[in-house]
Order: structure tokens, then C-alpha cells, then sequence
């Protein structure tokens, strides 16, 4: 007797509820799929939910940041800072939530802990760590790109008799500062904010530093009311900007060739870059400035003297100037007096270069140098990114191959949405896609909403399964490597070229992300749609 096939329990499953997965929920429901999200955390909000740590704030701008899909959204909603912080944020993705009776379909509390596709139902059978079986035809990751925390793999962590955190797992209850003497080991864009927010408040702080970053000034502020009524009937404009933009961002290149501008004009619109909110400061820049060693050269010593001017002990300035990469060749922290900190008498800086971290003891850090002692430590060291997320969960496709074996060397994907021999898997905010570069609500609309054309057509058409070709894969790898060429960001080690040095094997170059700019990568999504999914085979 033939097989009964089992209808899976699901049409959907997408794993994250974060600002990815709301979407691509909101999206499913007005399809009237029968969907569920599934998410580790206890509430939505992903990155907003996890990151609460002391100065976790955007640095795109708030109204750029917000969904797009409901006017009637956009215009509810007041922001109250031009770059706001992770309780606003927080708040706002709970707003969404409710207002669209999301809530209901989402499952907290759940981790998954496997995923395997059934090649004889065609299904997907997701295992959670609570002992749950469930099954669906479509599998969406919205598990975030900057998911899967890293600690450093420093000898004699648990040794120490102190508070610890790493700060994407920051409590939800307050932390005291009083009277503490506190380190923090990290200085990217999280230990940046972390740092500039605790220095008035802790008794001493130590900052032990490997690698510099280059640091920009934020210059948030508040936001009026008129100021945001005006704000609500430009809108419109706000996300044609962010369409037309690289990064999706309020902020693109300056198309001016950089020859044609005297030294005089060049230094007056530096100036300007560097008092200008935002990413203004990298973005808006020249575009030679992030492939020409020797322009960027110039401007980085340009930044480096706003480093000298702001930081008083030029000693202390020095090894806060990045000496091995140039400006905005990883990405760029966002700051509110966090170079002043270092003014402070209560704030010091370890250079780990010149005294490496020998162990965490019962008292606090060993140098090579000394022993430092505290009550507590935070870690913000960041982050396996992207591919990170994927490893953490084990998926396993056709003929038994899983997941983290096949992207062991490097993430290899179509579009940066499916990996060949996972049918039916699509990742919304995966390695290799537009989103992962981008300001990430506007990145991942592009995704989300091409995800949901697919769905539509193969229910309209009868399909069950969508795989991509083994040749289009290759192309679209071998693509988005030629991005990394000439471009000096994949000069350097950074989570954009997939390194960290607290995960083996993460200390060589990986194609991570999809450098040809939120623009061009719409159009391949676009132009792939409308002929009828090349380089996808369906059944
Ligand atoms: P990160 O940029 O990867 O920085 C991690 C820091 O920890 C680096 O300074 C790193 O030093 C240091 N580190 C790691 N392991 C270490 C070890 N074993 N010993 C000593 N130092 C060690 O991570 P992040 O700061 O969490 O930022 C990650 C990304 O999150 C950002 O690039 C950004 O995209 C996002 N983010 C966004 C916002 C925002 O939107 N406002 C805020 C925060 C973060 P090395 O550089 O030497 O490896």
C-alpha cells in the first residue's frame, strides 16, 4: 500500500521575531497562511529585545528605521530622538505587534534546536530543545544577522567572583554602577556606546582595548512634536531616499570626484561630514575615499586629529587612532563623548598590544603586566555574525547534508536567500543577501516581500518545493566575491569579512555579505521575480 503523505502542521514556520520575522509575519497573515514564529526570547524585539545594555541606541535615524508598510502606522507613531534608544525601539516593535494582533502567532520561549527536511513529505521537521516536533513546507530564518553572542576565549572566565556580562545578554533588571570599579573588554560599537554611558557612573573603569575602531561623533537629539509632525507628512521622501541609497540609509556618496575638488573645499566638507548627525560622516563621503589606499589615507588622518583634539593625554589619543586599517573600512561605531571619557580621571585605557590578557582570575583581569582587579566585567565582544546564527541551529537537507558542513569554508548561496540541497529553506537575513549590509528594516522589506511573492506563486501553481540550481548558486557566490574587489573593506578583519577570533576557523576571509548596495540588489530580486524565478527549480 502506498504511503499516506501527512500534511505538515504548518504552511510556515519562521524561527525569529525580531524586526525581520514581524514582517514576514504580518505578510503571511494577510495570505492567510497558517504560520507560527518561534523565538527564543520572551517577548519580540530580537536585537532590541537582547541588546540592554547601558547606550544601545540606532545610529539610523529613527524615521528611517520604522516600518513602511502602513501609513497609518507611520503617522501613530512618535519618535522622540533623532537616533533613539533600545527601550523606544523595544516599545515600538511591541506597538507593531499588537496593533496588527500579531502576538497570538508567535511562540516565546521556544529555541530550536534542529531543523530536517523530509524528502519523502517534503516538509521540514523542526526540533525545539523543550522536546516539540513541528513540521512545515516553507522555513524562514529571521534569526539575525548579530545573533549568536561570542564571549573571548580567554582562560578563567568562570573563575571570576564578580558580575559578569556579555552585553547582548544584558539583564532586564537594573545594574548598579555605584561606587564599582568595572572593566570592559571591547571596543566596537557596543563597547563604544557601553563605555561613554557608564564612564560618569562607575568608580573606575578600565577599558582593555586590542583594536581601535575609527569612532564618529552621533550628534542625536531630540525630537519635537512639531518637529515630528513635520516629519510625518515627508515620509514619502524619507524612504525614496533610503530606496536610492547604497546602505539604504538617509545617507549616500557624494558622486563628486574627488580630484575635482580643491584640498580648501575638501576640508570644509570633511568638517561638515564631521559635525553632520549619523552615518553622514562614512556614507556620505567619496566614494574613492573606501578604494583608493591613498585618499583614504588622507581622510583617516583627518579623523585621527579629531581623535588628537578631543582626547587630552596624547598618549592615551594614539592608541585610540587605528593604526591598521583606514576609516570606515569596518564599520563605524557611533558616539556621544566617548573619546571625552577617556579625560576622566576615573577611566583608563589597556592597551592589550602592548599587555595581553593573560586569564580571568577569581579577583578580575591578568595582564601580562598586572593583575586588575573589579566587581565586574563586561564583555562586548561581539558577535559570530551572520553565518553564526545558522551554525547554532542544525540543519540538515537532502541525503543527510547539513547545513554547517557545506558553508564550513564560507557561507555559499543564491541571492543570498537559499543554500542548494536545503529546498524550501529561505533566509530572510542570510549571508550573502542585500540585507545584511544594509539599515536593516529597509534591507530586509526587499527580501520579505519577494519571499512572499514566491510563496504566492507556487501556492497559485501547485508547487511544493523551491531549490535553487547547483550553477546558480556558484554564480551568485563567485558574484558577490567580485564585490569584495577594490572595495578595501575585505582588506580588513572584521565581522563583514567574517572573521572573530573567539570562534576556530573564523580567522579568514568569508564572503558574508552582498556589496553591490541595496539598489542593484533589489533589481536582481525584481528582475528574478518577474522571470519567473531563474536559476530556482521548483517541483
Ligand atoms: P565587534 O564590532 O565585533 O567588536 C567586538 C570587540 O571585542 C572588538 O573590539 C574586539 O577586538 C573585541 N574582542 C573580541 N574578542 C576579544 C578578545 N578575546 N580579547 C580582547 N578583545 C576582544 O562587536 P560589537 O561591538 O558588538 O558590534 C557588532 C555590530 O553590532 C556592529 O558592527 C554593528 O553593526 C552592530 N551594533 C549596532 C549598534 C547600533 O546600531 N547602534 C550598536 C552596537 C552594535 P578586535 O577588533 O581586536 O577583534
Amino acid at each position: 500500500m502506498a504511503e499516506q503523505k501527512t500534511a505538515a502542521d504548518h504552511d510556515v514556520i519562521i524561527i525569529g521575531a525580531g524586526v525581520c520575522g514581524i514582517y514576514m509575519l504580518y505578510r503571511m497573515l494577510q495570505m492567510d497562511m497558517n504560520v507560527t514564529v518561534l523565538e527564543t526570547g520572551d517577548g519580540p524585539g530580537g536585537t532590541w529585545y537582547w541588546n540592554r545594555y547601558p547606550g544601545a541606541r540606532f545610529d539610523s535615524e529613527s524615521y528611517s528605521y520604522g516600518y513602511s508598510f502602513s501609513e497609518e502606522l507611520l503617522q501613530e507613531w512618535d519618535w522622540s530622538e533623532h537616533f533613539a534608544a533600545q527601550p523606544e525601539t523595544l516599545s515600538y516593535l511591541n506597538y507593531v505587534v499588537d496593533k496588527f494582533d500579531l502576538r497570538d502567532h508567535m511562540q516565546f520561549g521556544c529555541k530550536v534546536s534542529s531543523a530536517r527536511f523530509d524528502e519523502n513529505l517534503n516538509q521540514w521537521r523542526v526540533q525545539l530543545e523543550d522536546g516539540r516536533e513541528l513540521s512545515c513546507q516553507f522555513l524562514l530564518t529571521a534569526i539575525g544577522m548579530l545573533s549568536a553572542a561570542t564571549l573571548p576565549n580567554i582562560q578563567g572566565r568562570d573563575d571570576f567572583n564578580g558580575e559578569a556580562y556579555h552585553t547582548y545578554y544584558w539583564p532586564h533588571e537594573e545594574v548598579s554602577f555605584e561606587g564599582k570599579n568595572v572593566a570592559v573588554i571591547g571596543t566596537g560599537a557596543t563597547g563604544v556606546q557601553v563605555i561613554a554611558e557608564i564612564a560618569p557612573k562607575v568608580k573606575s573603569l578600565k577599558v582593555f582595548q586590542r583594536r581601535p575602531n575609527w569612532c564618529a561623533p552621533l550628534h542625536n537629539s531630540q525630537i519635537s512634536k512639531a518637529e515630528m509632525e513635520e516629519i510625518k507628512t515627508h515620509y514619502d521622501e524619507i524612504f525614496a531616499k533610503c530606496l536610492e541609497t547604497p546602505g539604504a540609509f538617509l545617507h549616500g556618496p557624494d558622486r563628486r570626484e574627488y580630484a575635482s575638488v580643491s584640498e580648501a573645499e575638501r576640508l570644509a566638507f570633511w568638517e561638515r561630514l564631521y559635525d553632520s548627525p549619523g552615518f553622514e560622516v562614512w556614507l556620505g563621503n567619496f566614494r574613492e575615499v573606501f578604494m583608493d589606499p591613498a585618499i583614504n589615507r588622507e581622510y583617516s588622518e583627518f579623523i585621527a586629529n579629531k581623535i588628537r583634539q578631543r582626547v587630552k593625554n596624547p598618549e592615551t589619543a594614539e592608541k585610540l587612532i587605528p593604526k591598521d586599517h583606514g576609516f570606515g573600512t569596518r564599520r563605524v561605531p557611533m558616539e556621544t563623548r566617548y573619546y571625552e571619557a577617556y579625560n576622566q580621571d576615573n577611566v583608563s585605557l589597556v592597551d592589550l598590544n602592548e599587555t595581553p590578557i593573560e586569564c580571568i582570575t577569581e579577583k578580575g583581569v591578568r595582564t601580562t603586566a598586572a593583575e586588575h582587579e573589579f566587581d565586574m566585567i563586561i564583555y562586548a565582544t561581539g558577535f559570530d555574525a551572520i553565518t553564526g546564527a545558522f551554525d547554532r541551529i542544525q540543519f540538515t537537507g537532502r541525503d543527510g547534508q547539513t547545513l554547517y558542513d557545506k558553508w564550513e569554508d564560507g557561507p555559499v548561496t543564491y541571492l543570498g536567500i537559499q543554500a542548494c540541497g536545503f529546498p524550501n529553506l529561505l533566509a530572510l537575513a542570510g549571508p550573502q543577501s542585500g540585507s545584511v549590509s544594509t539599515n536593516f528594516p529597509r534591507g530586509i522589506e526587499d527580501i520579505v516581500n519577494w519571499t512572499t511573492d514566491l510563496i504566492r506563486y507556487m501556492k497559485s501553481e501547485g508547487l511544493s518545493t523551491v531549490e535553487p540550481e547547483a550553477d546558480a548558486e556558484a554564480m551568485w557566490t563567485e558574484h558577490v566575491k567580485s564585490m569584495y574587489e577594490g572595495n578595501m573593506v575585505s582588506t580588513t578583519q572584521s565581522w563583514f569579512t567574517g572573521y572573530n577570533s573567539n570562534v576556530p576557523g573564523h580567522d579568514k576571509l568569508r564572503y558574508m555579505v552582498y556589496f553591490g548596495g541595496a539598489p542593484k540588489y533589489r533589481e536582481i530580486l525584481t528582475e528574478n521575480a518577474k522571470e519567473h524565478y531563474q536559476g530556482f527549480e521548483f517541483h
